[in-house]
């Protein structure tokens, strides 16, 4: 058996989270990414809030089920990267629960 690859399993992009990701919120910033879309996984438990985080900012978002991500979802959509978040929205990121 090959360990070294996992196929069609994803984790969670909310911080700390190691839930498997059932859910991908596809957003994008229209100041910052012209065209471009960035990808956060989401388990059932961390979608509403990922959701929530896109929505009170008024970016333009979509949810849509893993398993309709294909292959296609790879090294973007592994964790959020805290470097494109403000100082607030890390904290946010951060301070939940
Ligand atoms: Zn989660």
């Amino acid at each position: 058996m090959a360990l070294g690859k996992v196929r069609g399993f994803h984790v969670c992009s909310a911080r700390q989270c190691t839930e498997v990701a059932r859910w991908a919120v596809i957003w994008r910033n229209p100041r910052i990414h012209q065209g471009r879309e960035k990808t956060w996984l989401a388990c059932e438990g961390h979608r509403e809030f990922l959701a929530e985080f896109v929505a009170l900012r008024g970016f333009p978002y979509r949810i849509v089920p893993v398993s309709e991500l294909g292959e296609a979802v790879g090294e973007s959509a592994k964790q959020v990267d805290p470097s494109s978040l403000t100082e607030q929205e890390r904290s946010q990121l951060a301070g939940e629960g």
